[in-house]
């Protein structure tokens, strides 16, 4: 099948028509192979800590555009990659945090993207053919969105509710 690249992740996916993300922009290709992973994720419990990272992973490589909604979503999808990769807290807690910190996400700021979303993308979660090799694929995947957006570290640690 002819491929082709995502403009927001920088991922190779299949050439299609289709649907994408009311916010979270990409290609129809990328968006669709994402949905091959979450359904995947949906079909064993094994994925229930792994796929809160794919969510997030997912949503910081496609942050849209400069609206409020996108910029809440980035910006919330950020701070729990943060707690998880920096903090390490359990998928139970950190969402706890984030919630919390969803209620200063007025407050939050647009972040302009980086270029290089790392070299990780849904494409490479899709293509692993056992639950470990998905899972350690995906913890890759979310250190190296969460890396992609080193210049706005100190930005999104500033976010962080108090009591993380
Ligand atoms: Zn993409």
């Amino acid at each position: 099948m002819q491929e082709n690249v995502c403009f927001s992740c920088g991922g190779l996916f299949p050439d299609i028509e289709g649907p994408t993300h009311r916010y979270m922009t990409s290609s129809a290709g990328c968006w669709h192979v994402y949905g091959e992973v979450l359904a995947r994720e949906y079909s064993d419990p094994a994925y229930f800590e792994t796929h809160r990272l794919s969510v997030d992973a997912y949503a910081v490589q496609h942050p849209g555009s400069t609206d409020r909604q996108s910029i809440q979503s980035v910006g919330v999808h950020l701070i729990r990659l943060c707690l998880f990769l920096e903090h390490g807290l359990t998928a139970d807690k950190a969402n706890d945090v984030m919630l919390a910190a969803g209620k200063n996400k007025h407050t939050f700021t647009f972040l302009s993207p980086p270029e290089h979303m790392g070299d990780i993308t849904a494409a490479d979660v899709a293509k692993t053919d056992s639950t470990d090799e998905h899972i350690a694929m995906v913890k890759r995947w979310a250190q190296s969105a969460w890396d992609a957006w080193a210049i706005h570290h100190k930005t999104i640690r500033s976010w962080l509710p108090d009591n993380h």
